[in-house]
């Protein structure tokens, strides 16, 4: 082949290279260009305030911004705290139901409970007391241990309105927690339910009550219902003949 003619051929075979070259940049370019378009980060929009920083404390001790309630040492946050027996760092009930000096309304709440080591009674007569959110909505408190009575009235019960998911209880004497948070109920002007309250129950760390609505304040002789009250009512426990002990008893509004 004449030299001319293989130069000519020469060049443009280096020519194609280039063009296929830039061609293939081109489309590498353009097809990380699209995906990137693809995975463009979504923003919400909402400029959201700082969030608060709590201190958990220490395992088994209260949050930084709770209200301490009962400590071990003192009932002086209760009205008639003074009825109930205060030795070793819990507190025993006894004559009458006590409620706090403070209102409450949404609240998460942390009571630790035992009933008595001495087994006595049975059903509804043994071991019970009762956590009663805004003091009409209660968590029943009861020896659930081997201990057969009516589902909606055993431990971890919203009483008369809704067993607990399982049975979580531990024996008679020993501790067990009650971790609630409490959704209170909202009225309108007129005192007509505008929205139902909602509890969360956990019972030893074992989910008892998910989100539950409730009916209206809980009643022995009454079916369910609302009743218009204040945004916020303190928190009662109750005594029920029977000697239960409470401790590590805080509580933070929500
Ligand atoms: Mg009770």
């Amino acid at each position: 082949m004449p030299r001319i003619v293989t130069a000519a051929l020469q060049r443009l075979s280096s020519r194609r290279a280039i063009i296929g070259t830039v061609a293939v940049v081109a489309a590498i370019l353009l097809s990380s260009l699209l995906y990137a378009q693809r995975l463009k980060e979504y923003l919400s929009g909402i400029k959201w305030p700082e969030v608060k920083v709590v201190d958990p404390g220490a395992p088994g001790a209260h949050p930084g911004d709770a209200i301490v309630l009962f400590d071990g040492k003192d009932m002086s946050q209760w009205v008639d705290g003074d009825a109930w027996k205060v030795q070793d760092g819990y507190v025993i009930t006894a004559k009458q139901d006590i409620h706090t000096k403070q209102a409450f309304g949404d609240c998460q709440l942390h009571v630790e409970w035992a009933a008595p080591e001495e087994v006595s009674g049975s059903g509804q007569g043994r071991g019970n007391s009762g956590v009663f959110l805004m003091s009409l909505y209660e968590l029943q408190v009861l020896d659930s241990y081997d201990n057969s009575t009516y589902p909606d009235g055993q431990a971890g019960a919203i009483y008369k309105q809704q067993p607990p998911l399982v049975n979580v209880c531990r024996k008679p004497g020993e501790w067990q927690t009650y971790d609630i948070v409490f959704t209170a109920p909202r009225f309108d002007e007129q005192g007509n339910l505008a929205k139902p309250a909602y509890i969360t129950v956990l019972q030893n760390g074992v989910l008892v009550q998910n989100h539950f609505e409730l009916q209206g304040a809980t009643s022995f002789i009454e079916a369910p219902k609302y009743t218009a009250h204040s945004a916020k009512m303190p928190l009662q426990l109750q005594y029920h003949n029977n000697k239960v002990r409470f401790r590590n008893i805080w509580i933070r509004e929500l």
